[in-house]
């Protein structure tokens, strides 16, 4: 049997199935664990007879991150968001950039935290986040936790986001939509040979629940990770973008993300720029509005355009976001056009901004590489009360300072704009401050060894 997290309560969507079986009805692959035994994501099983799930409220470390690292650009641009990654999946990608997490026969179990509804609530209330995102590992198979705390937080004026493969059935969709405001979907390809050999899911489920999403009428971007010799041919991205207009719309923001070679996919290289513009100029002939592309650090290729004028209405670099040419009831400053934004000036308070270029007694410096433009900063030794961080950019002169309040200790920062060669993060208590570098949006970062192969880490006074 497969390792077991610790603990565990009632399921919701299941039957008996016999007097040996149970039948979990939550995703489509409606496992029959006998007693004792799990299902195909490992984090719900069989127990005396009833449907058990093992991960309510374990989860990776809360992080503090942008709206943009999940491949939404069109609510709140820049505003701050706590990501909350669970453990296990109902799929099992042959490429997964989560794979140390999402496949918990890899798991190294002290990653894993305990939270309750309540504290997730509070640690949002607490740093002033505005939304919380359930997001790296697929949060279906985390369904109970997601459902309790997104409820708990909508009651506590929060606004909650959901990214997935959407592997799920309806039933449980329904009750989503009664709780999340804002949904990132992952398409991962339209060939139903590629989701059965490579995903070890089905298509035609993940195609029904977009539409029944869309038909909700909440917040919903589409994201395709493009991975060189298996999704990234011309008829792989015009039967995306033919599907997206013919069953949810033109408008409707299409991502195409840049792939990292990453578990049983490490023979190819990352996906190169030139691939995410071809697939991008194929998007837009077939019709769709608002392509982006993800992982990529380039000045003037993610910007949003007012569709009236031209003028730029939210600037992008990587993963910064500025609403530069738009008004508060979200409209073009320019031409007065309504844009497609909503929310534009929602979450972003948590930095302040310092003059003069003096760092504290301990610091940490980081310099931006081709692999690395981003990065999770994480206290290691303990989750022990607040603190107050600098935080100063190499080459750009600005210098911010931010606070980490009780119950938060992991944030992201990444590369601004072509002139940010690197980071100083300094500090003058006595805790410890760690890099973990981030290769693509929605990665948890794990393992510190890459960092060792990979950062130029300098330790000054630590
Ligand atoms: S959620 Fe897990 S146990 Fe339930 S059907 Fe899906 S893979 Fe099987």
């Amino acid at each position: 049997m497969k390792q077991r997290l610790s603990g565990s309560r009632l399921a919701r969507y299941w039957t008996p199935f016999n007097s040996e079986r149970v039948e979990c009805t939550l995703c489509p692959r409606h496992c029959r664990p006998k007693n004792n035994r799990d299902g195909y994501c490992g984090v719900r099983g069989a127990v005396d007879g009833a449907l058990h799930s093992f991960n309510y409220g374990k989860s990776l470390a809360a992080t503090e991150e942008v709206i943009e690292t999940e491949a939404i650009n069109h609510y709140s641009p820049g505003a701050r968001i706590l990501s909350m990654g669970n453990i296990g999946c109902m799929m099992s990608c042959s490429f997964c950039q989560n794979w140390e997490t999402s496949q918990i026969k890899h798991l190294d179990q002290q990653l894993v935290r305990d939270y309750s509804p309540q504290q997730v609530v509070d640690i949002c209330l607490e740093n002033r986040i505005e939304i919380i995102s359930w997001t790296y590992n697929d949060p279906v198979v985390w369904h109970e936790f997601v459902v309790d705390t997104s409820r708990l937080a909508q009651e506590n004026g929060l606004k909650t986001l959901y990214k997935s493969a959407f592997y799920i059935e309806e039933e449980p969709v329904n009750e989503l939509i009664d709780c999340i405001d804002i949904f990132s979907l992952s398409l991962k390809s339209m060939n139903p040979v590629f989701y059965q050999k490579i995903t070890k899911a089905r298509l035609a489920p993940v195609l029904e629940r977009i539409k029944q999403v869309h038909q909700s009428r909440r917040h919903l971007e589409i994201s395709q990770l493009v991975i060189p010799e298996l999704n990234d041919a011309d008829e792989d991205i015009k039967a995306t973008a033919e599907w997206v207009v013919k069953n949810i719309g033109s408008e409707v923001p299409l991502h195409f993300v840049a792939f990292h070679p990453a578990y049983k996919y490490t023979h190819v290289e990352r996906t190169s720029i030139d691939t995410l513009l071809r697939a991008r100029k194929v998007a837009k002939q077939m019709g769709i509005r608002y392509v982006y592309l993800g992982n990529t650090y380039r000045m003037d290729l993610n910007d949003t355009l007012c569709q009236s004028c031209g003028a730029t209405l939210v600037r992008r670099y990587g993963l910064a976001a500025e609403t530069v040419g738009l008004n508060e009831a979200s409209r073009c400053t320019g031409c007065g056009e309504m844009s497609p934004i909503t929310n534009p000036w929602g979450g972003r308070q948590g930095s302040t901004i310092l003059g003069g270029h003096k760092d504290l007694q301990r610091s940490i410096r980081f310099l931006w590489n081709a692999e690395v433009q981003s990065a999770h900063v994480m206290r290691t030794d303990g989750n022990a009360g607040d603190d107050k961080l600098r935080i100063r950019r190499i080459g750009s002169h600005s210098v911010t300072e931010r606070e980490m309040q009780h119950g938060l200790d992991r944030f992201i920062v990444s590369r601004q704009g072509s002139e940010d060669k690197g980071i100083v993060i300094s500090w003058d208590s006595d805790k410890q401050y760690q890099f973990f570098p981030v290769l693509d949006r929605a990665h948890f970062p794990v393992s510190s060894e890459n960092q060792e192969r990979i950062i130029p880490i300098k330790r000054v006074g630590t």
